[in-house]
């Protein structure tokens, strides 16, 4: 395999089916935004004409949760969106059973039918969440659906809806049930059917050996090379590079990031034990990029301390990158694991520091050897006199808790030069190399005085 150096962004076709994944999603949620507000319209017209004013307000609700839920999901928080939608469609399907579609003698109550298909949603929807919300919520759907099948529920004070209309309304509503239960089931079949190829495709990328690690340089003061950051490329014969922003997420859904990770942090020591024999790269540091997910293994520890055992290397030597991500789930079991890492005497870095919610407690608690302060921050500093204020307050910060401080994203002169004027000693970025095949690396460190 021919290693290239790193080209522009190569678009990729896993990163094209998360796209189209999400793009389903949004559609999915703008559909059930539109359908709840042209209902809630409707019916609401239909029900203000016959005067039944208690009616025309619930189904003002539904058109409004339909409005908000669209608006949700064209602000890109399908997330938010989704659960604004399940919350309020299942609530109205409630008071819609209880008070308005009343079970008589004549006409059976219909509305609950949408309960399974709200079921099959809370399946798909909520695949990628915890068990006890992906099962919970399809349960308690489902309960709900069998309470309004099973129960002669007839409260006293409720508003029924006249039986000439339900009459009519029951075959409208298990029509449109059936359609929905039918596309639904369709696209959960297309998601489920992509995610399954991508994950194969992955899997065969790994045994055919088509993951590579490009090696970006990371500089000091002078610009000498004092180290390398591992970044992970998939080959792929027909589409060139892919870069991990289009892959990684896949790669994490399906959980093959395990594998994965377990397969850079070997081939990075791999790498490290091979410079030792070289006097020109034997100093040299290696940074590895590790996810949440990787973290959360209960033997994560144990895989590093094989790989650095099994080649042989100083354990100083590499630095593993963690994002504040990893302390989201669960935070004791990360900073156990933490510890333990800084014990053997493996780096810790905190990356992207700065470009998510970064609290400066665990920076003082947790055993961080270096901080590397996020792109965003270091792109606009010759221009932008606050975010030259955030760096240097940044570099004083690492100063004051004993930690390096690595610039990321350095791509100018100029932007270098601030740098060391406000004290910065470490640098990564374009201006001093893109990442690039081991090679090219080492005769970058041939070159360099
Ligand atoms: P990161 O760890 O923050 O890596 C830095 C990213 O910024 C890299 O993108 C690098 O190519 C890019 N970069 C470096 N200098 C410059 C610059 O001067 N200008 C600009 N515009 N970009 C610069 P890349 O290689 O696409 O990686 C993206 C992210 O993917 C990484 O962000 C890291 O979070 C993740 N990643 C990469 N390799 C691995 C891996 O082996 N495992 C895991 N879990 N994540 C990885
Ligand atoms: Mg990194
Ligand atoms: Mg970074």
């Amino acid at each position: 395999m021919d290693a290239p150096i790193d080209n522009a962004q190569a678009a990729g076709w896993p990163g094209m089916m998360d796209r189209r994944r999400r793009r389903r999603a949004f559609y999915l949620l703008l559909a059930t935004g539109l359908i709840m507000l042209l209902l809630g319209l409707g019916w609401a017209t239909f029900f203000a004409w016959r005067g039944a004013w208690p009616i025309v307000a619930v189904e003002l609700a539904i058109a409004l949760l339909g409005l908000v839920v669209i608006v949700m999901a064209r602000l890109h928080r399908p997330r938010a969106a989704s659960w604004v939608a399940f919350a309020g469609l299942s609530m109205l399907l409630c008071f819609f059973s209880t008070f308005l579609d009343v079970s008589t003698d004549a006409v059976p109550r219909t509305s609950h039918v949408f309960l399974l298909v709200l079921a099959l949603c809370a399946h798909h929807v909520f695949r990628d969440e915890r068990p006890w919300l992906r099962y919970g919520m399809v349960v308690v759907l489902l309960v709900l659906f069998a309470v309004f099948a099973g129960a002669p529920i007839r409260l006293p004070y409720s508003f029924a809806i006249a039986e000439d209309v339900r009459r009519v309304g029951i075959w409208v509503n298990l029509a449109t049930a059936m359609a929905s239960f039918l596309v639904v089931l369709r696209l959960a079949e297309t998601d489920v059917a992509e995610h399954r190829a991508l994950h194969r495709a992955l899997r065969d990328a790994l045994s055919q050996r088509r993951f590579m690690l490009l090696y970006q340089p990371q500089v000091d003061a002078r610009g000498r090379i004092i180290g390398a950051e591992a970044l992970l490329r998939w080959h792929d014969a027909r589409r060139g590079l892919i870069r991990p922003a289009d892959f990684m997420q896949a790669a994490e859904d399906t959980g093959f990031i395990l594998p994965l990770g377990q397969w850079v942090l070997n081939e990075a020591c791999r790498q490290l034990a091979a410079w030792q024999s070289q006097p020109a790269l034997r100093r040299l540091r290696l940074s590895v990029n590790v996810s949440a997910l990787q973290l959360r293994q209960p033997d994560f520890v144990q895989q590093v301390d094989d790989a650095v055992t099994r080649s042989g290397i100083d354990a100083g030597l590499l630095t593993l990158e963690l994002t504040e991500s990893v302390l989201v789930h669960d935070m004791d079991d990360a900073v156990a694991k933490m510890r333990a890492l800084h014990a053997m005497g493996v780096r810790l870095s905190l990356d992207d520091f700065g470009a998510g919610y970064s609290s400066l407690s665990y920076l003082r608690e947790l055993p961080f050897a270096e901080m590397k302060i996020d792109r965003a921050f270091t792109r606009g500093i010759v221009r932008d006199a606050q975010a030259a204020t955030i760096t240097r307050n940044l570099l004083q910060l690492g100063r004051d808790l004993g930690i390096d401080v690595i610039a990321e994203g350095i791509e100018h002169e100029d932007q270098f030069a601030l740098l060391g004027e406000q004290g910065c000693r470490l640098f990564q970025g374009y201006l001093f190399g893109r990442p690039m095949d081991v090679d090219a690396f080492k005769q970058r460190i041939a070159s360099t005085p």
